[in-house]
């Protein structure tokens, strides 16, 4: 839809504050608490969505077809835990084949030989059909993944658009330089696409990770096998159907559905892939270096796991703060890599603090995600769900103070309570591990030097909030943080330009911005004598 407004890409917290939907009325009570939540009655009789699954095979040299081996996997509705779709199911062989054709399309077909203004072109005409379909590209997503339609339909799918059209702006301004080398030479870089690109990713964010992905690849004019996750298959098969209908040549990008272990490992260990593109969990992660490793020496990107401080310091607006803390952490259901899951409160602010996030998750809106002004939907999976929920046991028996939630919200599918506990100490679980899920940890801290020396004391690097009013403060804490991200007095600000990924063992390299564009190339330095060397 042309109509809808891009304005609110830059910044996902201004379409999602917690003060701007709904009133508390239902109850629930749980052993430990009694909590108070606006929750739809369609939790329990979902709502029927108005969009048809046409695409569930593999999509393998700009065809669609099924598995080698005939298999197939059911994608599963997060409301219910019922089958959505049966979905062709890639093992090694259909990665052989898709990485065939992608190596054939780049040694030989016109995508890396065509002009990178006619490359640009094609992505702008993909984003436009995205935009255009913009309804049932959200629904399908809705449907396969959980997340609240407004969510996808206002921020996610004009994210992006957005970062289609950002690399298709890129796309004829990669160039390499001409360089004033010792002697008698002239010297020049030839910028030049890596080749075949492995891209695997994650069930949190399926379309904007595709955008990530999908964009600086296709912009350097390489080739790509993607690799979605198996609890998300949908939406990537449609829109990559788009693309070749905005004139993709075949085998460009391929697209195979599968398991991490007989889909994702036989593409990062395959001969024939010269780079891989990961995101996903700090142990995957691991497992890619070594198989790239082993096998051809590809080079690999990672974006990875994350504990991320949100950091309240005595001078903030506390209002704004609890808010954003909230948004910080339970935004897409809590299941973000960034999300602001230490939130680190000054003991001077504390009690005032934990008295308006839970005000804040009090307000918040869970429910069917079809429905208009959910904020929360269900959690992906039955396995995300009982880890979620074995997570908030563990804080309760570790000594935490629950304050609001820690159950699960309705009888049926994956739905959780937003969950805040307080009193919460750094050798818990629950302020150690990523829970992916709507639990909020308040800890308490002293002065900026500890808040330091806590919020570093992680194996992750991934991403800070600092709240202050204080312009000192914000200097030293973004500089003394380990963190790829701080925020100030914002959070979760996404916008193409602005590079993402961690420290430490959140990740390797950059995404999105020009920081990306340096993992799809390759750089050739081209020497010429020079005949006559005074016009060096
Ligand atoms: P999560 O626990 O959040 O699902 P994972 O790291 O397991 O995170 O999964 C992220 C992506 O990585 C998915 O597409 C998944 O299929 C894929 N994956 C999982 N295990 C492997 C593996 N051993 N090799 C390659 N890809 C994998």
């Amino acid at each position: 839809m042309a109509s809808r407004k891009l304005s609110s890409l830059l910044s996902l917290s201004s379409c999602f504050s917690s003060s701007s939907f709904g009133n508390p009325s239902s109850s629930s009570h749980v052993s430990v608490c009694i909590s108070r939540f606006t929750t739809f009655a369609s939790i329990e009789k979902p709502i029927n969505p108005s969009v048809k699954i046409e695409h569930n095979q593999l999509l393998i040299d700009g065809k669609f077809v099924d598995a080698a081996s005939g298999k197939t996997f059911p994608t599963l509705d997060p409301r219910t835990g019922n089958v959505i779709a049966q979905v062709a199911e890639g093992d090694a062989e259909d990665i052989n084949r898709a990485v065939s054709a992608a190596r054939k399309a780049f040694d030989e077909g016109p995508w890396p030989r065509m002009t990178p203004y006619e490359r640009s072109c094609i992505l702008l005409r993909f984003a436009d059909l995205v935009e255009k379909n913009m309804d049932k590209v959200s629904a399908l997503e809705t449907w396969d993944s959980g997340k609240p339609y407004d969510q996808v339909a206002n921020v996610e799918v004009p994210m992006l658009v957005r970062l289609i059209r950002y690399y298709a702006g890129w796309a004829d301004k990669i160039h390499g330089l001409t360089l004033p080398a010792d002697g008698s030479y002239h010297v020049q870089t030839l910028h030049e696409p890596v080749g075949v690109a492995g891209q695997i990713i994650p069930w949190n964010f399926p379309l904007v990770m595709y955008g990530w992905k999908i964009g600086p690849a296709l912009a350097c004019a390489n080739t790509v096998v993607l690799k979605t996750a198996e609890q998300t298959p949908l939406s990537a098969l449609y829109v990559t159907s788009l693309l070749y209908e905005a004139g993709l040549p075949p085998g460009v990008l391929n697209v195979v559905s599968g398991f991490g272990a007989s889909a994702g490992a036989p593409l990062c260990s395959h001969m024939d892939v010269d780079k891989i593109a990961f995101t996903g969990s700090t142990e995957t992660g691991q497992r890619i270096l070594e198989m790239a490793a082993k096998s051809n020496l590809k080079s690999v990107t990672l974006e990875l796991g994350g504990k991320s401080p949100f950091i309240v310091c005595e001078d903030a607006d506390i209002d704004q703060a609890a808010e954003l803390a909230h948004f910080a952490l339970f935004f897409n259901q809590g299941q973000c890599c960034c999300a602001g899951s230490r939130t680190l409160v000054h003991e001077r602010v504390y009690d005032e603090f934990v008295e308006k996030a839970k005000a804040c998750a009090s307000k918040r809106v869970v429910g069917d995600p079809f429905q208009k002004g959910v904020q929360q939907g269900p959690q992906i999976d039955e396995k995300q769900f009982q880890k979620i929920l074995k997570y908030i046991r563990s804080g309760v028996e570790s000594g935490a103070t629950l304050e609001i939630g820690g159950d699960r919200c309705g009888s049926k599918g994956y739905y959780i309570q937003p969950t805040i506990f307080s009193n919460v100490k750094d050798n818990m679980l629950i302020a150690q591990d990523e829970i992916f899920g709507p639990v909020q940890t308040i800890l308490k801290y002293k002065d900026l030097d500890e808040v330091v020396r806590r919020a570093n004391a992680t194996q992750y690097g991934l991403a800070a909030g600092v709240f202050t009013q204080n312009l000192a403060t914000a200097n030293f804490l973004s500089r003394a943080l380990r963190v790829g991200s701080v925020w100030i007095n914002c959070y979760d600000v996404f916008d193409a330009a602005i590079p993402f990924g961690g420290y430490k063992m959140s990740g390797q390299g950059r995404e999105k911005g020009i920081y990306s564009l340096s993992n799809y190339l390759q750089i050739k330095a081209v020497v010429t004598p020079l005949k006559n060397p005074a016009w060096l």
